[in-house]
């Protein structure tokens, strides 16, 4: 540029951002300007260390970008939360105004009312987890405690909310008394087996479910395993993502397995699948013993 700047071939002033290699073995951003004074047959070189400006730059990108992610967020929130929340308010509503209007005594609508109100209120209970648990708004409370009150529980739960499916619901403890007992947070570690199990029948026709704790050297793994639909390989990772479904006509906004891994990640574990299509499915996951 020099060269052709002094030849005249280059008229405008010459004015460019590039990256040196500097004495320190880093690389710098420069801006350099070269004038040519014709008069005195002199060529101006003016250079100015832009790293800062460089490394604002890519701060405002990236923050750009995160600007438009959670935008896109937003608006998937929005669409599946508009369907998701409005069939079951629906049908709350409708059949709630029927009994209420009613001489009879309607009772075939009362397990309608209950299962939507069901259905919302595991919805809400999500979202709002979800949104603490970002908000870095969560405190966990560790205490030990026997698992096997907690998987009597899950079980009777999930057998009672079997509504149309006839699946077997069956859970496996360690043999060794001792080793039932964990210390970690109950209430998300309950929150977890429940989204696993919900999911787990949702996407089971027939069969069964099992869900169990094993002791690990590097903590307590939990498996939930069914014999449903199962999920493709190209498809195990990306269901962890925030509002993603398979199937657009099964009931859900897709966020149970976000919260999961969002519960699994602060408590310091790790989560996952094992999947065969048409064969069944193992979500697991694995916390760290807290001592
Ligand atoms: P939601 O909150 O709507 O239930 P999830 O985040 O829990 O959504 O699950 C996301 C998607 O992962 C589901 O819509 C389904 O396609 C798939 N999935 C989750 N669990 C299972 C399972 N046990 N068997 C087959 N597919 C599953």
């Amino acid at each position: 540029f020099q060269q052709a700047i002094r030849a005249g071939d280059v008229q405008d002033a010459f004015c460019r951002e590039i990256q040196v290699n500097g004495k320190d073995d880093r690389k710098h951003w420069i801006r350099q300007h070269m004038y040519f004074i014709q008069s005195s047959n002199r060529l101006v070189e003016l250079s100015l260390n832009i790293d800062e400006q460089k490394s604002n730059e890519k701060r405002l990108e990236k923050a750009k970008q995160k600007a438009e992610e959670a935008n896109e967020e937003t608006r998937c929130f929005l669409n599946s939360i508009s369907h998701e929340v409005r069939t079951p308010l629906n049908a709350i509503v409708g059949f709630s105004t029927i009994l209420a209007n009613s001489n009879e005594t309607g009772e075939e609508y009362i397990p309608i009312i209950l299962r939507n109100t069901r259905l919302l209120n595991a919805l809400i209970k999500n979202i709002l987890d979800l949104s603490a648990l970002d908000a870095g708004k969560i405190t966990f409370c560790y205490k030990q405690f026997n698992i096997e009150k907690v998987f009597i529980d899950m079980g009777s739960y999930i057998r009672n909310n079997l509504d149309e499916h006839s699946l077997k619901v069956v859970y496996e403890m360690p043999e060794c008394e001792e080793e039932r007992f964990i210390t970690t947070d109950e209430e998300y570690l309950r929150k977890l087996l429940l989204n696993l199990l919900s999911n787990a029948v949702k996407f089971t026709n027939e069969g069964s479910v099992t869900f169990g704790c094993r002791r690990r050297e590097y903590g307590l793994y939990f498996y939930v395993s069914d014999t449903g639909c199962g999920i493709a390989p190209e498809d195990q990772k990306s269901i962890f993502n925030r509002f993603v479904k398979l199937d657009a006509y099964v009931q859900g906004i897709g966020l149970g397995l976000a919260l999961c891994k969002s519960i699994v990640k602060h408590l310091g574990g790790k989560i996952g699948v094992t999947s065969e299509k048409g064969k069944g499915s193992t979500f697991w996951f694995v916390l760290p013993n807290v001592q």
